[in-house]
């Protein structure tokens, strides 16, 4: 795995931003006017998207992709 923003590496593998902990998306459509392409920095634009909206992303050795990822509710009741 490179080194990376983690946030464009799980964009770039999952497609879509996907809550580990409940069925909350974050997908291209959710990009109003962004690229569609990953050729175009699609999973960039998701990444920093997500990481505006409140996701979380952060590295997980025993993660199936390597990362776990939590939408903004559940992430603040993870921090609780
Ligand atoms: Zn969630």
């Amino acid at each position: 795995m490179s080194t990376t923003d983690p946030y464009h590496d799980a964009a770039f593998l999952n497609t879509a931003m996907i809550c580990d902990s409940c069925t909350e998306v974050l997908d291209s459509n959710d990009l109003s006017g962004g690229p569609n392409y990953p050729e175009e920095g699609w999973d960039q634009a998701l990444g920093d998207a997500a990481k505006e909206r409140g996701w979380i992303v952060s590295e997980a050795d025993d993660a199936i992709f390597g990362y776990v990822v939590f939408c903004p509710s559940c992430a603040v009741k993870l921090r609780k």
